[in-house]
């Protein structure tokens, strides 16, 4: 059976890889992000493989955005039955220097995001009787030097997972989240820059702290969504996976 997913964020990074494994796993995929234009390649890489996607340019925390994107996808891929809130910013700095818009921006994109994103693919699910949500938490939910913005916005993606698991069941909707620790994309390059590190560095540093001594890659936080997103997970529901090569960040 052919399902259609939406993945938020999918230009690049996590998102982008999430949308591939889906389409593979044969669900439509619609690869959402702000800049339409920037899903050409994720749409190319599933339809070469025999896919089929849709590049939906839309800003998951503009409600009426939101609102037109999940109403374009349902007509044109069909009935929306799972969702993967991976779109995500950061905006680091410690707490004396973190402004008003570095806190807002990124609550709005995560939380606001996750909370429009769902509130429109629902009622989809619900019609459906099935459904799979999948959110991106991250190891930053447990606290880390930089981040109260990021690290709170992801300790609310748990607690709203959570709640979304606990009113959803009944219609047959599960949802999980994933909490990535250190995974190689653009979010952590800029996080290199930032620190005036080369990223090769910064990979091998932060490799050597975690447990199976490698960075993770997209990929792998893909193969976790697939897992959250397939039938045989019915059953598992408002949970948190640590995708971090490790019990801890
Ligand atoms: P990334 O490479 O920076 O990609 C994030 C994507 O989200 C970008 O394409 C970005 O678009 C898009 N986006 C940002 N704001 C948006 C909005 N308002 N509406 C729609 N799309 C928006 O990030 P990533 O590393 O793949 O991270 C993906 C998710 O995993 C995020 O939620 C992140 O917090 C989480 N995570 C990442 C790591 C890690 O180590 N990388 C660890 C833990 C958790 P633009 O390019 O146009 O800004």
């Amino acid at each position: 059976m052919t399902r259609t997913a939406i993945v938020t964020g999918a230009a690049r990074g996590i998102g982008a890889a999430t949308a591939r494994r889906l389409a593979a796993d044969g669900n439509a995929v619609a690869v959402l992000d702000l800049d339409e234009a920037q899903c050409a390649d994720t749409v190319r890489a599933i339809t070469d493989a025999g896919g089929r996607a849709l590049a939906v340019g839309a800003n998951v925390a503009d409600a009426a955005s939101v609102e037109r994107a999940v109403a374009r996808v349902a007509e044109e891929l069909g009935a929306p039955t799972i969702l993967v809130n991976n779109a995500g910013i950061i905006r680091d700095n410690l707490l004396f220097k973190m402004t008003e818009d570095d806190w807002d921006a990124v609550m709005n994109v995560h939380l606001r995001g996750a909370f429009l994103m769902s509130r429109a693919v629902q009622e989809h699910q619900v019609k459906a009787g099935w459904g799979r949500i999948v959110n991106l938490s991250s190891t930053s939910a447990l606290g880390n030097r930089g981040q109260a913005n990021y690290a709170a916005a992801k300790a609310g993606m748990q607690g709203f997972t959570k709640t979304l698991a606990i009113e959803l069941g009944r219609y047959g909707v599960t949802a999980n989240a994933i909490a990535p620790g250190f995974i190689v994309t653009d979010m952590t390059r800029s996080t290199a820059d930032r620190l005036g590190v080369g990223f090769d560095d910064f990979i091998a540093h932060n490799a050597k702290e975690i447990p199976v001594q490698r960075a993770g890659y997209p990929d792998d936080i893909a193969a976790a969504a697939s897992f959250f997103c397939s039938d045989e997970a019915g059953f598992v529901s408002g949970q948190v996976l640590y995708v971090a090569g490790g019990p801890r960040a």
